[in-house]
């Protein structure tokens, strides 16, 4: 699908707006790691459970613990699957040591890759409707037609249907006496952890972290049953990614 144009970076002092192809910026290696990438995950882990790294005292907040960890997953992946293998000659593929030692080795990993996947599945369908009428603005209006199509196909593909008819079922989460205060604590941490985003500091790795983390916060909201139709593009922008 074309999703063209996205804004990177949005300086609400200056009203400053960056408009980026994510087509020509996939999401790949790039070097970026360290401390500084190793502090960023520590606060991300650490916002949804203060006892991090003792993941399992903190079951009760596992949906966010699951999805920022399928998040992980798919950056991960990325990186395997788009890897500059010789700097010397500019040759890039994959590597498949990366994508054993950071994702396949752990199968909790690559189930909350699925658990994210579907989850984002499941509100893209929940707001089919919406997206099926939405303007789809590429800038070229054959591109706009084409990804309408597109889009019209994954919402009622029939095998997805079939494979697939409640790809996660939200009601289960949210019901319990706790369920109120969990999605008001959850939508809390999120957004400490869209703020986190802003500083990881290599510029394309915060554009798809900004982007993805703000498609699974619009992903949450449509699952908190709200009737929102705002920021979608970002929903359907992380789908694709996962
Ligand atoms: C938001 C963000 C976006 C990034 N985007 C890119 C990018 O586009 N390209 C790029 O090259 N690098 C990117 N990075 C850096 C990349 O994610 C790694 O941090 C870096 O490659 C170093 O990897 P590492 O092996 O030290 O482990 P890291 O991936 O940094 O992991 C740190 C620790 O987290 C735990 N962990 C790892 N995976 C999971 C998981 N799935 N679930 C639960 N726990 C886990 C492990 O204990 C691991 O030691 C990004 C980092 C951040 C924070």
């Amino acid at each position: 699908m074309m999703m063209r144009l996205i804004i990177v970076s949005q300086n609400l002092l200056l009203t400053e707006m960056t408009y980026v192809n994510l087509q020509l910026n996939p999401e790949r290696y790039t070097g970026y790691n360290g401390t500084s990438a190793r502090r960023i995950w520590d606060a991300v882990y650490s916002e949804n459970c203060p006892k991090y790294p003792a993941e399992e005292l903190c079951q009760e907040e596992k949906i966010l613990y699951k999805l920022i960890s399928g998040l992980h997953s798919s950056i991960s992946v990325h990186i395997a699957s788009d890897y500059l293998i010789d700097e010397a000659t500019n040759l890039w593929g994959h590597n498949l040591e990366i994508m054993y030692y950071r994702v396949l080795q752990y199968p909790n990993r690559v189930e909350n890759l699925y658990f994210t996947f579907l989850f984002v599945l499941r509100a893209v369908t929940k707001a089919a409707e919406y997206l099926e009428q939405a303007e789809y603005d590429t800038g070229n209006p054959t591109e706009d037609l084409k990804t309408q199509s597109l889009m019209k196909q994954l919402l009622y593909d029939p095998k997805l249907q079939a494979a697939c008819p409640l790809p996660f079922d939200e009601a289960k989460l949210w019901k319990g006496r706790r369920g109120p205060e969990l999605k008001q604590k959850i939508q809390a941490q999120f957004k400490n952890i869209s703020a986190v985003m802003d500083c990881v500091g290599c510029e394309k790795c915060r554009l798809w972290g900004k982007l993805q983390v703000s498609g699974l916060g619009t992903a949450l909201k449509i699952l908190f049953s709200v009737n929102d139709e705002e920021n979608l593009v970002q929903i359907v922008s992380t789908l694709p990614r996962l």
